[in-house]
């Protein structure tokens, strides 16, 4: 497809755009990210997608859900609560990951859309948007960044992305006023002004369960330090394909691989710059 408005992301700018810590930076500078992913059913998905926070530039994670004593032994540092109203100071929201689609789900994405505060919504936050009683909600005035995967941009758009995915991600991306992460093997941002982006780091080792939840947690913790959406869309989208390659280095590399490769690679491309 020539699309002039089609960038490639580029390594050099993602680490030009990376938040780095200042001298006299503090926890709270540095930005904190607040994750509202798993369930009962999937505590593994609220595991995975802190972890993917983890490894981002934020000085905290705050995570609220079902499986905040799983993450709490899991990750010391992390402060879980139970539920998004309890979190306290927060700066974004991850929502959605093994979040379920049954009552408790809906209020904790009701809870997050009602806050006034950047959000990234992924898998089944993308599932309960689609029953229609969520769309508006979609309208706010705060960054939104969604990062469906065929079959659940399929359910939001009501088609499949088809051979266009840059024009499908932009129609989408105008349609919800919010940035749209279409995952693949060549991940598509695009921005409801057009701007589009297509990521050259995938790889298929990426194509495993939970991979998804750790760049979801990633992206939110760039748009808690502050990064515009769009930027933290393509600087998470990029590193994550990087981690991808390197935990596949290791041999058949699982999920948790992924979110671990996340720091080297990471030391890698911001000491180039
Ligand atoms: P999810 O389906 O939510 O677990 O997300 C899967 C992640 O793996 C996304 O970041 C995809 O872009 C990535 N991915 C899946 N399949 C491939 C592939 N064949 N090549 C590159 N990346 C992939
Ligand atoms: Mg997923």
């Amino acid at each position: 497809r020539a699309d002039p408005a089609l960038r490639v992301s580029d390594g050099d700018d993602v680490a030009g755009w990376w938040p780095r810590p200042e001298a006299a930076s503090d926890k709270y500078t540095r930005g904190v990210v607040g994750i509202a992913t798993g369930s009962a059913k999937y505590p593994g998905a609220a595991l995975l997608s802190v972890s993917g926070a983890l490894a981002g530039p934020t000085g905290m994670v705050r995570y609220a859900g079902s499986a905040h004593q799983e993450v709490v032994r899991a990750h010391p540092s992390v402060v879980a609560v139970d539920r998004v109203g309890h979190a306290g100071r927060v700066q974004a929201w991850v929502c959605g990951s093994g979040l379920g689609t049954d009552d408790d789900a809906r209020r904790t994405l009701r809870s997050v859309l009602a806050t006034s505060l950047p959000v990234v919504l992924d898998a089944d936050a993308l599932t309960l948007l689609v029953d229609g009683r969520h769309a508006d909600d979609l309208r706010r005035d705060a960054p939104l960044v969604i990062t469906p995967h065929d079959g659940e941009f399929k359910r939001l758009a009501g088609e499949a992305p088809g051979p266009d995915r840059v024009g499908a991600a932009c129609k989408l991306a105008a349609w919800i006023n919010g940035v749209v992460l279409l995952k693949g093997d060549r991940t598509i941002v695009a921005t409801p002004s057009g701007e589009v982006w297509a990521n050259p780091t995938g790889t298929s080792a990426l194509a495993t369960a939970g991979s998804g939840d750790v760049l979801a947690g990633l992206l939110g913790s760039l748009l808690a330090a502050g990064l515009p959406p769009e930027r933290a869309a393509v600087a998470a989208a990029y590193v994550h394909g990087l981690a991808g390659r390197w935990a596949a280095g290791a041999g058949p590399a699982t999920a948790p691989d992924v979110a671990a490769a996340l720091r080297p690679v990471l030391a890698g491309l911001l000491e180039e710059t």
